[in-house]
């Protein structure tokens, strides 16, 4: 007996390949904590390698620099991870670090008393970009608790903060991974995502897509 669904699947999965898509398609974790458009459009264009910023290189370096010199054999490093969010849609991943049934990410940060905190030793919790992303790899992974480890730039000393798996803040995401979808097959039938607007009005400072933003609806004017 035919099944609709599975045809709709086998239909997409041709028209994917006919378009040049990779099939299933990707979204990758760290793209949902921030501009929702951005992800869109980055997933639209396939411009995600091109948008890595300096503090992320820095971030490569801290996670090499680890990964050299630590030397424990239940550790893993780099692990990709993935989960299905829709028919053809993928999440995506990569967790620093498995160590056991642990997830482990690092973070450098630098500290600096006239624009945030003066010290790591200041520090009461990490941010909230970070526990998402963390809480999506555990969610991910199927594991219950993971750590983050914050080093401070200048002298890389660290600290580390316990993260607990939650599954309600994963929902959320997933949910903004939906929008995220949406935005993209609006934007292949030529119609611009413009009801989805940043998170942060300041991200548009620095976003490669401004140009186009600019010409369409100035979102970080509505967004004040
Ligand atoms: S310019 Fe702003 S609204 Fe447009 S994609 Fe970038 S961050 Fe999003």
């Amino acid at each position: 007996m035919e099944n609709p669904d599975r045809l709709e699947t086998f239909n997409r999965e041709i028209r994917n390949k006919i378009a040049g898509k990779r099939s299933p398609r990707r979204i990758w974790v760290t793209s949902l904590s921030f501009c929702l458009r951005r992800a869109a459009l980055s997933t639209y264009l396939g411009t995600f390698k091109y948008e890595r910023t300096g503090e992320m290189l820095l971030g490569t370096l801290l996670h090499r620099w680890v990964q050299e010199n630590v030397d424990l054999e239940e550790i893993e490093f780099e692990v990709p991870l993935e989960y299905g969010i829709t028919d053809g849609w993928i999440l995506v991943g990569r967790a620093d670090a498995i160590l056991g049934d642990r997830v482990l990410e690092f973070k450098l940060k630098g500290f600096n008393q006239e624009n945030g905190l003066g010290s790591l030793d200041e520090m009461e919790e990490p941010s909230k970009i970070w526990v998402e992303q963390l809480n999506a790899y555990l969610n991910m992974a199927g594991l219950d608790e993971g750590y983050i480890y914050v080093f401070d730039r200048d002298g890389l000393d660290f600290r580390h903060f316990k993260v607990e798996r939650d599954e309600e803040a994963f929902s959320k995401m997933l949910g903004r991974a939906r929008v995220v979808i949406n935005g993209v097959e609006a934007l292949e039938q030529g119609k611009f995502p413009a009801w989805i607007i940043p998170r942060y009005h300041t991200e548009c400072e620095s976003c490669l897509f401004k140009p186009i933003c600019s010409a369409v609806d100035r979102p970080w004017e509505k967004s004040r």
